[in-house]
């Protein structure tokens, strides 16, 4: 356990938090609108999505976190969602795209006590689940990894265990934070919605989810502290396979065969590839989408 609050010497030293923000299952979110740029509640679904990052971060400091790094993950108006003039003023936001060789996670280090996954949704092949999916929502009908269906949490949760850094809290729906908690049990939730649907729930007005938010971040950073977060345990190698809605066209499949041989067109309409690199693994699982869909456009990841 590298966490101590105070050095022997009776210094304070940082203890530091990294929270992936999505915007699915943020408190209020329902809809697949609410999450689309030109959706009706979208800019206050921002706000929303602030505001429960703002509740994690007051919940973690109440437990003497000092340092917070939150890093964008919805993938709308290329990964810039949080409303920079209502978040905490204190923490550092990654945003924006390309991140020089990372999709997402590309603040994550091993310097981070605890991670925070807040507004994460459930997995492509979820039911119910609000507006579940994994990394993308049109085109994969399921993306597995070592022959179960596997979420962007899950995934996520891997790469930080790989640099030793716990993954301590999730906020969203029920079946988001379900998931998880099979995949790093003990993991603290705040389940802010229950899904009666892929687009409808059980909503907990945002006011009252950030004060359940806030209380589960303390908690979680509490046990931080005391030492009491394992890291999930997921042996590599990762045999990941995408299934595609859509059959592959002539082009993407020639454009796979041709410039991405390392992930191999498997059927009509699935890409396979074996890795023991996790982050790794996800940058082939975002570019998959974009080769099959646009594969002139695509250059590298
Ligand atoms: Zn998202």
């Amino acid at each position: 356990m590298r966490l101590t609050a105070t050095s022997p010497a009776g210094q304070h030293r940082a203890m530091r938090v990294f929270i992936s923000v999505d915007m699915e299952g943020i408190s209020g979110v329902t809809r697949w609108a609410d999450v689309s740029a030109s959706g009706q509640d979208y800019q206050r679904a921002r706000s929303w999505l602030t505001a429960d990052v703002n509740a994690a971060v007051q919940g973690a400091r109440r437990a003497g976190a000092t340092e917070f790094v939150v890093e964008e993950n919805h993938g709308v108006e290329m990964l810039c969602n949080v409303v920079l003039d209502e978040i905490d003023p204190e923490v550092d936001v990654v945003r924006g795209l390309p991140r020089g060789g990372a999709t997402t996670l590309a603040g994550l280090d091993g310097s981070f006590d605890a991670m925070f996954l807040v507004g994460h949704h459930a997995a492509a092949g979820d039911y119910p689940g609000i507006c579940a999916h994994t990394i993308s929502y049109g085109e994969y009908r399921v993306v597995r990894c070592n022959d179960r269906p596997i979420s962007e949490g899950e995934i996520f949760a891997t790469i930080a265990a790989a640099l030793d850094v716990p993954t301590a809290l999730i906020t969203g729906d029920d079946v988001a934070c379900a998931r998880l908690a099979r995949f790093v049990p003990g993991i603290e939730t705040a389940c802010v919605k229950r899904a009666l649907s892929h687009t409808a729930g059980v909503i907990i007005p945002p006011a009252r989810a950030r004060r359940a938010i806030a209380d589960a971040a303390d908690i979680a950073m509490r046990r931080v502290r005391a030492g009491g977060f394992a890291l999930p345990v997921f042996e590599p190698p990762y045999a990941f396979e995408i299934e595609l809605r859509k059959p592959l066209g002539d082009d993407a499949r020639r454009a796979f065969d041709e410039r991405f041989p390392e992930l191999t067109v498997t059927g009509d309409r699935t890409v396979s590839w074996c890795d023991d690199d996790m982050h790794l693994c996800y940058r082939r699982a975002a570019i998959t989408s974009y080769i099959a869909t646009q594969p002139d456009a695509v250059r590298r990841y």
